[in-house]
């Protein structure tokens, strides 16, 4: 038998940016495509993307992509892909009705080609056959991927949680964890996002419950913020709203979509009259209405960091509003999140963020969970994704304490291939992979100079030196520098002037003729002059005019 291979190309060591290439002879099956945010030494980046190449270059044998469900960190990396290898896009029907006019923003979709799978379908791609089982987790739908190989099923859970009483009544589907368990899963890449807590995670359920208690007892209007996407999160505002005789609305435009898709497709329940315009709820009586809002991660633009700074016409939040923080800080978004939490507080609201019954349940399971999907499915090699390595250290400690052999275990990283032949399995550094940096206007990549280019300017500003150089002599005429955002003052520009005058004169004539040779003596001259003077390091740049 040949062999089988796994290789993340994101999503592996890290909490972000999925996307796993299944490698069968000459068959290959992406599964997920997605994107991560760009951390605070990444200024002018919108999001990140896993790096295609490779892809790329063998896309005569991709197959497809098929996507576990809707988050942003498996599909929102799509279009960049499917620009360069278009293949059919694999997944279930709410997946793609969310997906498709984003892909609509940037592709002409029309060339797409979307195939809609049910959960317990088999497809065939290839030599392999792909299945989805249904899983719960924090947006309807979401499935596990399980690859049927020459050496057995490998089985990607996807985000996954346990939860014996979800909103949708729908619970993962154990019985066929079960089966393929018996017929032989020969690696499990497991979610490990929440292996790090132990026990069994709160049942969505749980944060209905929250609002529960606290809907009663507000006097005022309710402002719930939480994932746009998170629909059985609202289903249960929208209960519990109705239950005691609030009406809703919804602020943000990502979030009114998502219900209206949802609600389309009958995933969520509203009854007749009960959700109004936003227009319509901020003038009724404050204890008649729950306002539903995006910007849980403090995201800049959304409607809750606009409230907060009182730049949002449609709503001001006022004394008297209780505002329900109904989401978890996805890591590096805590600094803005607590500033917009402060600001709401000053407007003279009140916040609300721990509370017992919870009024969040996270949509990874916990310990217990993930030791259960390991017994049940019985993997006879073991890689956690979806965690940063200490994660998958600790999933890896459990997976020890529950007698698995060390060579069957693996800590994937991105690039790295896991084989699988028919007497072993073993990894090879296969990939150097960079990630691709996308800017604001969602087209262009921001290179790793450019990247350095902006944080030297942002930390030290940037000096712009010209030099007019007489055409005979090849000395300089002139030399002025000119600064922005440099908190030097205007002595270090001076000396720089003065040390261009003379390193120019040590040249020879010859030398003092060549563009490069001058700006290289231009720029290494500023460079000394401006950090002896000020100990600062601006960005400079340098230009001669003959
Ligand atoms: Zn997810
Ligand atoms: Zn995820």
């Amino acid at each position: 038998m040949g062999r089988v291979e796994i290789l993340p190309l994101g999503g592996a060591g890290e909490i972000g940016r999925n996307c796993t290439a299944i490698i069968q002879g000459d068959d290959i099956v992406v599964v997920d495509c997605g994107i991560s945010f760009p951390n605070e030494e990444q200024p002018g980046v919108q999001v990140v993307i896993p790096d295609f190449s490779w892809l790329v270059e063998n896309r005569a044998k991709v197959r497809g992509v098929f996507l576990t469900h809707a988050h942003e960190d498996h599909v929102g990396a799509l279009s960049w892909f499917l620009d360069d290898v278009n293949v059919p896009v694999f997944a279930t029907e709410f997946t793609h009705a969310m997906i498709r006019d984003k892909l609509a923003e940037r592709l002409d979709i029309r060339k797409l080609k979307f195939v809609t799978i049910k959960h317990g379908e088999l497809i065939e791609v290839g030599a392999m056959k792909v299945e989805f089982i249904h899983v719960t987790h924090s947006i309807p739908d979401s499935s596990a991927c399980a690859i049927h190989t020459d050496h057995g099923v490998v089985l990607m859970t996807g985000d996954f949680k346990l939860d014996p009483t979800p909103v949708d009544h729908r619970p993962t589907d154990l019985a066929r964890f079960d089966a393929l368990g018996k017929s032989g899963v020969v690696v499990l890449l497991s979610d490990s996002t929440n292996v790090d807590r132990t026990g069994w995670g709160p049942s969505e359920m749980r944060a209905g419950e929250g609002f529960r208690t606290i809907f009663p007892e507000a006097k005022g209007r309710i402002l719930i913020t939480t994932f746009a996407s998170n629909l059985h999160r609202m289903q249960q505002a929208i209960d519990v709203a109705q239950e005691t005789g609030r009406v809703v609305a919804v602020a943000g435009r990502r979030m009114e979509q998502t219900i209206d898709i949802a609600s389309n497709l009958g995933i969520v329940r509203i009854p007749k009259g009960l959700l109004v315009p936003l227009e319509q709820a901020v003038e009724m009586e404050p204890d008649k209405v729950v306002l539903l809002t995006t910007g849980s991660q403090g995201e800049p633009r959304s409607a809750l960091v606009q409230m907060s700074h009182g730049t949002y016409s449609r709503l001001r939040v006022r004394e008297g509003d209780t505002i329900l923080y109904s989401a978890r800080a996805i890591p590096g978004n805590e600094a803005p999140i607590w500033r917009t939490i402060n600001r709401l507080y000053r407007l003279g609201a009140n916040v609300v963020f721990h509370h017992d019954p919870p009024i969040h349940a996270s949509g990874h399971g916990y310990q217990d969970e993930l030791r259960k999907m390991i017994e049940l499915t019985k993997p006879f090699y073991l890689a956690p994704v979806h965690g940063e390595p200490r994660h998958q250290h600790l999933y890896l400690e459990m997976a020890r304490h529950m007698r698995h052999p060390e060579h069957r275990l693996f800590a994937l990283h991105d690039g790295q291939k896991l084989i699988i032949d028919d007497t072993e399995a073993f990894t090879e550094e296969f990939l150097s992979l960079e990630p691709v940096l996308i800017d604001d206007s969602y087209r262009q990549t921001v290179t790793g100079d450019m990247l350095q280019e902006k944080n030297t300017m942002a930390e030290q500003g940037m000096v712009i030196i010209v030099v007019v150089i007489d055409p005979d002599t090849g000395l300089p005429e002139e030399v002025q520098l000119d600064a922005k955002g440099f908190s030097g003052g205007s002595a270090p520009l001076r000396t720089a002037s003065q040390w261009v005058h003379d390193r120019m004169k040590g040249l020879s004539k010859a030398e003092r003729m060549d563009d490069k040779t001058v700006e290289g003596v231009v720029l290494e001259a500023c460079r000394i002059a401006i950090h002896k003077t000020s100990k600062l390091r601006p960005l400079l740049h340098c230009i001669l005019i003959r």
